[in-house]
């Protein structure tokens, strides 16, 4: 896509993390729906199972382990990264195609694959999102039912370590009103599809 000077235009690439619980998809989701914004999520692949409400090819792309480590051997992941046991990945062909028809591609995905998209440079700008407590973080990832005590455990105790991580992010959201969170992170990516 062409910019409004004859140059080529790429969507920018922005990636959002934050703790299990912390309410991301939902933000991402509330995000999406402004079409005022040319916003598309990239699906990732991932290793764990299928929850019960998660469809194949829209949440994610469901892989047995043989079946993500070939993918990897082929290179066709931007990243990929170990989380909570399971893998998850960003696929090149979910995110490049977008990005060259001029869309903004968000990926929600954990710190350590942002790290390594960092590395590339192709990253345009990075959000972290923070739960207002632990006990938010907690009580979110209860009522949604999908974890079992040790997997919720697992997923809490990572936290804290991932909380250190959000220095290393251009902007910080406490998710604490669903509503001023999503206005604040559009008036951060606003600027970014002005530079068309
Ligand atoms: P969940 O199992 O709750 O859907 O996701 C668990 C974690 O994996 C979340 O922190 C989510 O952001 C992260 N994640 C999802 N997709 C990807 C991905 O493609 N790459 C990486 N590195 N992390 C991902």
């Amino acid at each position: 896509m062409l910019n409004s000077k004859g140059k080529p235009f790429k969507g920018p690439l922005i990636i959002i993390s934050g703790p299990s619980g912390s309410g991301k998809s939902t933000l991402v989701r509330e995000l999406l729906k402004d079409k005022s914004i040319p916003l598309e999520v990239a699906v990732s692949a991932t290793t764990r199972k299928i929850r019960q409400f998660e469809v194949d090819g829209v949440d994610y792309f469901f892989w047995d382990k043989d079946k993500f480590k070939k993918e990897v051997a082929s290179g066709s992941f931007l990243e990929w990264a170990e989380v909570y046991g399971n893998f998850y990945g960003t696929l090149v062909s979910e995110v490049e195609s977008r990005r060259l028809r001029g869309a903004g591609v968000v990926l929600e995905i954990d710190v350590q694959g942002a790290g390594q998209i960092r590395k590339t440079g192709e990253i345009s700008k990075s959000i972290f999102v923070v739960p207002p407590d632990m006990k938010a973080c907690e009580a979110r990832l209860r009522a949604r039912g999908t974890e079992t005590e040790e997997t919720l455990v697992k997923r809490l105790a990572s936290a804290k370590k991932e909380l250190e991580q959000s220095v290393e992010y251009d902007f910080t959201v406490v998710n604490d009103d669903l509503e001023i969170a999503v206005e604040k992170i559009k008036g951060f990516i606003r600027p970014l599809f002005l530079e068309r």
